[in-house]
């Protein structure tokens, strides 16, 4: 095929959520892209260069949405991006297998009147569902060429980039309302008469709106758009009673449209969809039945915990279903990798001298330390494998649709169950996936909230203290941590909500895709990215942690008895201990009044690996095992640690400020410090309750703790 005449150059891309843009956009672009911010506001601007092949078009990834109107952040810059911007051809990419979602945003884009072009995206599963479009069909009733693609599987963007050089603007549609469609004519009538009078119709107009558009807008109350009309005091009267008329008469305007849009795309799609067989009924039948149990009004929630812990405790027990000697596979992954770190370690000892400052830096400073944390890596990934099955094969969508249920009864938006879902993985993308929220009050109640989820980070913390000292409920506190944070979470979200985010909140719209078996490529591929991360992490910046904690924990002045002076001296001696021994009596009453915890506790923040990391070196330099037996039960109760203290010292862990990287991400989204610092000192005051409850009340029935430890 030649290459597309290059007529356009700049184009948008732009669609619903998940429906492909991502890929199609990085096989447009190849490596020849640019992500940062659209000015002024946190939506993230991807745009790059075609790659040759394609043509020389720039292209500009608008932010994933599925309506034109103000909800939120995204809607509001794609919409102005189109307005404002104009770029030359808009690329409207559509789930093929979700059309009837999908077209609700085309519709729209049909009514703005720019020039479209709709990439039908993921035809192969289409095909494989047993279904067929008639695309030549959807074309024709839409009015814009239509292009079946699979953007996964790169096949139809040569053709979309030849329609791409042909686009012209749509033909405008008629919705089937013929009340609503006269309402839009007069309202078009009224500014036009109002233009004429003006001889401009504000800003609105003289940027290029288009009348059509407008009229809607206007009718639907779009306050950015009345906003920049400059409509005088009778226009609006009129309009006013325009819309007053016809509500008394039938609904509301803006249920009218929606429902208008809906109905012309149902008519559209009822010709062009077609069921090529059968099969595809039964399997809905099934995935409805299913449904009926997994989101039942009472079971749901049970049924969702038993899942749950299903999950961890296949990730964290040491006998699988209490069968002595039948370990865990996370427990048999470990045991591996925590092998090969003491043969590397004993084998890389050998090259130093014994005792040289040289052997103590690598052995207790990288080896301890960032070893420490790596042994925690295939557990983790194993969680990720088992909550990453759940989420592909469509279990996390019903997760979310459940919640919701819950959440509203405590005045929660459903809607922030996706982000602190996304809080158990990193709390830095759960915090940017708050931006898809519809309303502020709900966007900043979940900034408030998500960090109390337990992000990836923390999990090694608990697993080095439940396999301590509760190894045989390893799962249970594991899990019981989890729920703690979540329960956290709600509970703040209640009582937040009563004192600073008063009002409504916004309904929450889940569809519940069908029931598949998980991709493996994409499970593959989410599994390959948290590994990469935790590579990265570990040798970065827990790796710099470990070698400042060494250095610190192995320095100091010596003793005049031992000459005096600047140098390597006994743990106890060291920088680090004095400064540890100073704050650590404010965690005294938690049960972890001790230097070395106090240290581990304050390197959590900047990564909360560096809690187990520094653990690792300190105990290993004090111990001067090497870490043989890793961060055992002995060690840490050397180091003062109790079972209860260790408890407490997990839950202070869990729910205490976010790390560096949380936190300053936090900052950007609330727009403030003030709301930031604001999360930190709430989230450190409850940990500190939390913490000191579970050390005190503990105590109360072990007998032992009334303060101090
Ligand atoms: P975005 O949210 O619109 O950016 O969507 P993504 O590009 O991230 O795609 C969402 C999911 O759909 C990913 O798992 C993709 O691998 C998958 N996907 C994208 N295009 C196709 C396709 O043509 N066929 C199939 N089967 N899957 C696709
Ligand atoms: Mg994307």
């Amino acid at each position: 095929m030649a290459p597309p005449s290059s007529r356009a150059e700049r184009i948008a891309l732009i669609g619903n959520p998940n429906s492909g843009k991502t890929t199609l956009f990085n096989e447009l672009t190849g490596a020849n892209q640019h992500v940062g911010n659209w000015p002024g506001v946190t939506v993230e601007k991807k745009s790059g260069s075609l790659r040759p092949l394609y043509g020389k078009s720039e292209i500009i990834d608008l932010p994933g949405i599925y309506s034109l109107s103000p909800f939120s952040l995204e809607e509001i810059v794609s919409r102005d991006y189109l307005v404002d911007e104009k770029p030359d051809v808009v690329i409207n990419i559509v789930d093929a297998t979700n059309l009837e979602r999908n077209l609700y945003l085309t519709i729209q884009l049909i009514e703005l009147n720019v020039p479209l072009v709709i990439a039908l995206n993921m035809m192969d599963e289409v095909a494989r569902d047993g279904y067929r479009i008639d695309t030549d069909k959807l074309s024709h009733d839409l009015g814009v060429p239509v292009v079946p693609i699979s953007a996964a599987y790169r096949e139809g963007i040569a053709e979309l980039m030849d329609a791409v050089g042909h686009a012209r603007l749509p033909r405008r549609h008629e919705l089937p309302n013929p009340s609503l469609e006269r309402m839009i004519a007069l309202t078009e009538s009224l500014l036009n008469d109002h233009l004429v009078r003006e001889h401009h119709l504000g800003d609105a107009i003289a940027a290029g709106y288009p009348l059509h558009w407008t009229a809607i807008k206007v009718l639907e109350s779009d306050d950015l758009v009345l906003r920049h009309l400059t409509l005088d005091d009778t226009s609006i009267n009129r309009i006013e009673q325009l819309k007053r008329d016809f509500e008394d008469e039938h609904t509301l305007l803006c249920t009218a449209f929606a429902d208008a849009r809906y109905q012309h795309i149902q008519r559209t799609i009822a010709e062009s969809y077609l069921r090529a067989d059968r099969s595809d009924t039964a399997k809905q039948a099934l995935s409805d039945r299913i449904d009926r149990v997994l989101t039942h009004r009472i079971w749901a929630i049970p049924i969702f915990l038993v899942v749950m812990f299903a999950v961890f405790h296949l990730t964290f027990t040491e006998s699988l279903l209490g069968i002595p000697g039948l370990p865990g596979p996370g427990v048999a992954l470990q045991t591996l990798v925590e092998s090969g770190i003491e043969a590397f370690s004993s084998a890389f000892s050998t090259l130093f001298e014994p005792g040289s400052w040289s052997e103590s830096l690598v052995i207790n400073g990288v080896v301890g330390g960032v070893g420490a944390v790596l042994s925690f890596v295939p557990k983790i990934l194993l969680l990720f494998f088992f909550l990453t099955l759940l989420e592909d094969c469509g279990y996390m969508a019903r997760a979310a649709f459940i919640m919701d249920r819950l959440f509203k009864r405590f005045g929660l938006s459903g809607k922030s169950f996706l982000p602190m879902l996304m809080g158990f993985g990193c709390t830095v993308p759960a915090a940017m996936a708050a931006r898809t929220m519809d309303n502020e009050q709900d966007r900043r109640l979940t900034l408030m909230l998500v960090p109390f989820m337990s992000c990836g980070a923390r999990a090694p913390i608990y697993l080095v203290f439940a396999g301590a000292f509760f190894a045989a409920y390893a799962d249970f506190i594991v899990f019981g941590l989890y729920l703690l944070g979540v329960l956290v979470a709600v509970i703040s979200g209640i009582i937040l909500r009563k004192l600073l985010f008063k009002g409504e909140f916004a309904l929450f719209v889940i569809e519940l895709p069908r029931y598949r078996l998980p991709r493996w490529r994409s499970v593959t591929l989410t599994l390959w990215d948290k590994f990469k991360g935790y590579l990265v992490r570990a040798g970065t910046i827990i790796f710099a942690m470990c070698v400042v904690i060494w250095f610190f924990s192995s320095f100091g002045f010596r003793p005049a008895v031992e000459g005096g002076g600047f140098g390597m001296v006994a743990i106890e001696g060291s920088l680090l201990a004095a400064f540890g021994g100073f704050i650590a009596p404010i965690f005294s009453p938690l049960g972890f009044g001790f230097w070395t915890a106090a240290v581990a506790v304050l390197t959590g923040f900047i990564a909360k690996e560096s809690v187990v990391g520094t653990l690792g070196v300190l105990m290993g330099i004090s111990e001067d095992s090497a870490l043989g037996g890793g961060l055992s039960a002995s060690v840490l109760a050397a180091a003062g640690f109790t079972p209860l203290g260790a408890l407490s010292f997990m839950v202070f862990c869990l729910l205490y400020i976010p790390c560096m990287a949380a936190f300053a991400t936090l900052k950007k989204e609330f727009g403030s410090w003030k709301w930031a610092l604001g999360q930190a000192a709430y989230s450190v005051g409850v940990a500190y309750l939390i913490a000191l409850l579970v050390y005190q009340v503990g105590g109360l029935f072990i007998g032992s703790p009334l303060f101090g430890g």
